[in-house]
């Protein structure tokens, strides 16, 4: 009996262990960023649903596991996802807060020197 060698198809072995890039992005993790940054967008310019943006954006970066960017959370308000928000600065800090539920949270501005 021939056994004929299969050729058998050799994953990628160079898995990098260890080290958990976090500002290396996947391919799709770039997609989904992409999307964030589109579904906000829409949902700037159209009052009506733009909680159903904001929320399906948040759903998409959960999925991908990329963070929505700080530049956009300060945009709208995480609790209802309004984007009728105050933003006032008490430094270091910009207050922001919603104008709809009364949700307030501060965000640190100190990060960049
Ligand atoms: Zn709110």
């Amino acid at each position: 009996m021939m056994i004929k060698e299969k050729k058998q198809k050799k994953e990628p072995e160079n898995k990098t262990a260890g080290t958990r890039g976090e500002k290396k992005l996947k391919g799709n993790q770039k997609i989904a960023l992409e999307r964030i940054y589109r579904l906000f967008e829409l949902a700037q310019g159209n009052e009506e649903y733009s909680k159903r943006y904001l929320q399906l954006a948040k759903r998409i970066g959960e999925k991908c596991r990329v963070s929505v960017p700080k530049e956009l959370k300060e945009k709208y308000c995480k609790k209802c996802f309004s984007l009728k928000i105050t933003q006032k600065k008490e430094e270091p800090f910009l207050v922001v807060k919603c104008n709809e539920c009364g949700f307030t949270k501060k965000f640190g501005v100190l990060e960049k020197k």
